[in-house]
């Protein structure tokens, strides 16, 4: 094993340029999964937490050059759900066993503070822990969520590249958005950022920086994904789908924060059939399996192939449980939050 990997096992802790190097070597890949799996067993340990995941509105008044559902694209049937529609998924999916839902949309305005503070409530009365994913808010509305009971907030930093991040997002600030995460951390929010990998024009040196950035950060979880072009959007011909490099950025994610929640998120399966469990072996422990009916999932498209990365809930979680049995994991029993994880230990 490389004596970098040795040294990340031991003290989770790694400079840019090791990090570069381990991002940039190929000989030390296998290497560095069965490690972050190690990590992963030892830190979090073989349960796997699920949340459900509603996308309630795919209208944005964004513009990222990425994202499929940016403003500007008018090939876009755009749709919001209904307060009592998402109350009511939530609580099937309490039925079929979640117990932690994802509220996640583009910024639309129409859900103000007291529509959000109604949706959320009602499903924190069901029992459940509501994480939101609904991007920049001011410290106000972050408060005003928190205060009707949401208990995570998952907004991804996207890139720590910032002249990148001018460029993909326009009219969005990086410093805003940096501020946005420390805002959720004040608040007492269980903090969940993340990032693409594969976008034109980032370097290894900046996936270092990203991944640096979440240890600065003390994040709860990180999302990683590979970035996947859109054929609506600008990037449409650039490369991405960088599916390795996403499992060496999520495997050095795991050895540099080894308590966190780490999902293996949809982007990898669109991009591989076994890509979720793949990226279950390679150091994420969470699964956001997704809610919504096969004909908004269609509407909420934020990359190519996402739709087609569903698993059935049709026999509840069954079919879950069984592709996790067949890697020796299966569901957690319990809500899974890293903060609860941390009091545990602490009472220890
Ligand atoms: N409006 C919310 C949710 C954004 S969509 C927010 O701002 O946080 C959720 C995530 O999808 C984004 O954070 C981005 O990282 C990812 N995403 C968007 N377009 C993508 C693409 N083309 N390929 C891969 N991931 C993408």
């Amino acid at each position: 094993m490389h004596q970098l990997i040795e040294k990340a096992l031991k003290t989770h802790s790694l400079n840019k340029e090791e990090l570069v190097f381990l991002l940039r070597e190929k000989q030390i890949n296998d290497d560095l999964f069965v490690a972050a799996d190690t990590v992963r067993k030892q830190f979090v340990g073989d349960a796997i937490y699920l949340r459900g995941l509603i996308e309630f509105s795919n209208i944005c008044k964004n513009n990222c050059c990425y994202c499929g559902i940016r403003r500007d694209n008018k090939n876009v049937s755009r749709y919001r759900m209904e307060a009592d529609d998402i109350v009511n998924l939530s609580a099937h999916a309490k039925e079929l066993g979640f117990k932690t839902i994802v509220l996640q949309s583009g910024e639309d305005l129409y859900f103000d503070i007291p529509k959000m503070q109604d949706i959320i409530s009602r499903i924190k009365k069901n029992g459940m822990k509501v994480t939101l994913s609904i991007g920049e808010k001011s410290f106000a509305e972050y408060k005003a969520y928190k205060e009707a009971g949401a208990d995570r907030y998952l907004l991804r930093i996207e890139t720590t590249d910032k002249d990148l991040y001018h460029q993909l997002d326009p009219g969005m600030q990086w410093e805003k958005r940096r501020q946005c995460l420390l805002d959720l951390r004040a608040l007492g929010y269980e903090v969940g950022s993340g990032s693409m990998v594969g976008l034109p024009g980032q370097s290894l040196e900046t996936i270092a920086d990203d991944l640096l950035f979440f240890k600065e950060l003390k994040i709860d979880m990180a999302g990683i994904g590979p970035f996947i072009p859109h054929p609506d959007t600008p990037l449409k011909d650039a490369p991405g789908k960088a599916f390795v490099l996403s499992l060496k950025v999520m495997a050095l994610a795991r050895l540099l924060l080894p308590d966190i929640n780490i999902p293996a998120t949809t982007a990898m399966e669109a991009l591989h059939p076994q890509g979720r469990l793949l990226a279950l072996q390679c150091g994420a422990n969470v699964v956001m399996p997704n809610l919504n009916t096969e004909a908004l999932r269609k509407r909420y498209d934020l990359y190519p192939g996402k739709e087609k990365a569903y698993d059935s809930l049709r026999n509840g979680l069954v079919d879950l449980q069984n592709k996790f049995r067949s890697i020796g994991r299966s569901i957690s029993p319990d809500y899974g939050c890293h903060g609860d994880y941390l009091r545990s230990l602490s009472k220890k």
